[in-house]
């Protein structure tokens, strides 16, 4: 029998990660390496490209716009995006602009699941994909991403972190109606391997299943690692949503911006959900990232590309931080994209004894203490499992390291006291 909508939609409300975890940030922390934004501006172009929306002649820019996108907004993302994917992509029908990837998400799950559907989910993942299911009416089935341990004591990488292929196949049914793929992944930095993704979209076909391809960290990526999209793989484009976030691409999180991708035939059920629910995304902000686009296509693997020097700074931030986590024995994980870094806090454990019979995963007992009594605030990897799961990694936190290098050294600063702290007789 299905639950009452009216639970369902209530689910998880009450123990929201982000809701908890955000307040204490703000409460104890002196530094925020929790929740995924940048401390540093955008790039002085799309601050520009504002300004000038704002101040330009055209007031009807303070106006509605059309409600599936601005029209330079989906011009632009179609003729940038055609080349990467391949293919010629209609702005009006092959392009939709959402509330962000969050909204972009809501709208897929809405659209294409109901009673009865299965979503495969792979874990860890970006939290809300699971409440989203939950609400829609639909069943979450989970698969891991299982770590090796690599040779030679070296330090492991996001990309150890692995599906078994038979694991996964196991998880098809025809009762399968999507699979959510974020990659590169938040909060592990795993970039999907070429093969990996060539699993996933064999078992996509071979069982008539959706993708909902969450690619918001599309530009992070490091070490020459290249982010490839599932959508160009054989037989893939016409059962994927592509998913991406101006946020996220142009260091501009709040501007809430985002878009979707793919077949008409899938993005017309999205364009219902989208018009019965947020209807319209705020005009100046994305008359702005069309142009922070233009200028991007312009610049494509060029120096100047902002595509290109974003990551470059930031693998310099992830370099450091794993260097100073590393050196006061919190054993990172080497993420291959992302601002997301995760680390072993099992070296620490003398800090935060366990509590026997806890509910609570003992990470997030650690990230707890941790911003209360060091002012240092990141968030438990258990809050990116399910529940049933949350246990099975949880001596790991995530940090982000999108942060000003004042910012990385206060960190840095903690850590090196609270070692000195732990050793000292
Ligand atoms: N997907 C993933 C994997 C994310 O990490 C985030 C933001 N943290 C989003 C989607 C949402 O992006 P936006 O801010 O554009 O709504």
């Amino acid at each position: 029998m299905s639950r009452p909508v009216q639970a369902r939609r209530l689910e998880g409300i009450d123990k929201n990660i982000w809701v908890e975890f955000v307040k204490l940030a703000a409460t104890y922390s002196t530094v925020n390496l929790g929740q995924g934004f940048p401390d540093f501006p955008p790039p002085g172009f799309l601050k520009e490209a504002f300004l000038r929306a704002l101040s330009e002649e055209n007031h009807m820019l303070h106006q509605y716009t059309r409600a599936f996108g601005h029209p330079p907004l989906v011009k632009i993302l179609a003729q940038f995006f055609g080349k990467l994917l391949g293919r010629e992509l209609d702005p009006m029908t092959n392009v939709m602009v959402t509330v962000g990837a969050y909204q972009a998400l809501f709208c897929c799950f809405q659209a294409f699941i109901g009673e009865g559907d299965e979503v495969i989910i792979i874990e860890p993942f970006f939290d809300c994909y699971e409440p989203m299911v939950k609400m829609a009416g639909g069943t979450t089935v989970f698969v891991p991403l299982r770590p090796k341990a690599p040779k030679d004591g070296k330090l492991m990488s996001s990309a150890d972190w692995q599906l078994d292929p038979a694991e996964l196949a196991s998880k098809f049914s025809e009762r399968t109606k999507a699979i959510v793929l974020n990659s590169p992944n938040n909060p592990l930095g795993k970039v999907f391997s070429r093969g990996e993704l060539e699993l996933i979209a064999e078992l996509c076909v071979k069982h008539d299943v959706l993708c909902f391809s969450d690619e918001v960290y599309e530009w992070l990526v490091y070490d020459g690692k290249e982010h490839i999209r599932i959508a160009t793989l054989q037989g893939m484009w016409d059962r994927t949503v592509v998913i991406g976030s101006a946020g996220k691409t142009f260091s501009a999180t709040g501007w809430k911006v985002g878009w979707t991708m793919g077949p008409n035939r899938l993005l017309q059920h999205l364009r219902t959900v989208h018009q019965n629910s947020a209807y319209h995304c705020a005009t100046l902000a994305q008359e702005a990232v069309a142009q922070g686009f233009q200028r991007e296509l312009m610049l494509y693997g060029k120096p100047d590309s902002y595509f290109v020097q974003l990551p470059e700074e930031l693998q310099k931030k992830r370099d450091w931080l794993v260097q100073s986590l590393d050196a006061v024995g919190m054993k990172p994980i080497i993420p291959e994209g992302t601002y997301f870094l995760v680390a072993d806090i099992s070296k620490f454990r003398s800090s935060v004894p366990d509590v026997p019979d806890s509910d609570e995963p003992y990470d997030s007992r650690f990230a707890k203490w941790m911003v209360k009594n060091k002012g240092l605030a990141a968030i438990p990897l258990s809050a990116f499992y399910s529940e049933a799961h949350k246990n099975n990694y949880n001596h790991f936190i995530r940090f982000c390291f999108a942060k000003e290098e004042a910012t990385l050294k206060a960190a840095n600063d903690i850590l090196q006291k609270w070692k000195q702290e732990k050793t000292s007789p």
